[in-house]
């Protein structure tokens, strides 16, 4: 019995060192990577609790240190914190009715990195999105939006510029939520000082992310490079999409 507890509380060691281990690592890569891992083991139905304990919430009471922000939708089936098998303290969720960018949420995500010093910041859509659903369906009102559909319709018209014209390779629901994210990303560019200065810097990495609510594969886009982001502005396609790759490398851990 002995042997049993010794070897239970060597197992629960280890994994409390390959917890701190990962987590000591705070470049965006490294946070990209563990954001990955913990991915797999949601799809894989291996999610962890270690981190969502009385000691953990005591352990943050004087202070957090998320080591990414995500912005995303407000869906009640994407939910962060389970899609990347994280804990409490981990993730800085900003999340909002079809994960748009605008000065609330953008601001958010700036304090994230800035002042809470996270960096990596995942801009992350998903499929069969109601918000991105209702900006393909509803035409938009030739003037200012009044009535009671009015703030929803403020959501939309953020939406619909990502939405791609002409014949796309999917379906265009998910076309939709794919040019989604990279109009969120191009808004948050345009909108924040901050995210700009502190890419070009490095300081900070920044990437696109679509979940599959079915799967619950997360497919993240190629991380913006130094270049992309100096030309934010006036660059068309600033996320580059692999998922061929991103399955490849799925499979491979
Ligand atoms: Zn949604």
């Amino acid at each position: 019995m002995r042997n049993v507890f010794l070897i239970c509380l060597g197992a629960t060691l280890l994994l409390g060192a390959e917890h701190e281990q990962a987590g000591a690592k705070r470049g965006p890569r490294d946070i990209l990577w563990r954001l990955r891992r913990g991915n797999i083991a949601y799809v894989a139905g291996r999610q962890s609790v270690a981190q969502v304990t009385p000691a953990r919430r005591t352990s943050l009471v004087a202070a957090q240190r998320p080591h990414a922000v995500i912005l995303t939708c407000a869906d009640s089936r994407v939910p962060p914190e389970y899609i990347f098998n994280e804990g409490l303290g981990a993730l800085f969720v900003v999340r909002v009715a079809g994960g748009v960018a605008d000065p609330v949420t953008v601001g958010s995500v700036e304090y994230g990195v800035e002042h809470l010093h996270a960096p990596l910041i995942v801009v992350m859509g998903h499929t069969r999105c109601g918000a991105v659903k209702a900006a393909i369906e509803t035409p938009a009102p030739t003037g200012a939006p009044t009535g009671p559909g009015a703030n929803i319709e403020s959501i939309l018209s953020l939406i619909r510029p990502g939405i791609p014209k002409g014949p796309s390779q999917s379906d265009p629901w998910t076309s939709a939520v794919y040019g989604g994210v990279a109009q969120t990303m191009a808004d948050l560019f345009r909108i924040s000082q901050i995210v700009p200065e502190m890419s070009k810097k490095e300081e900070i990495g920044v990437i696109g992310a679509v979940y599959d609510i079915e799967t619950g594969k997360v497919t993240f886009s190629e991380m913006l490079t130094k270049d992309k982001v100096e030309h934010a502005s006036e660059t068309a396609r600033l996320l580059e999409w692999k998922p061929a790759l991103q399955l490849a490398s799925a499979r491979g851990h």
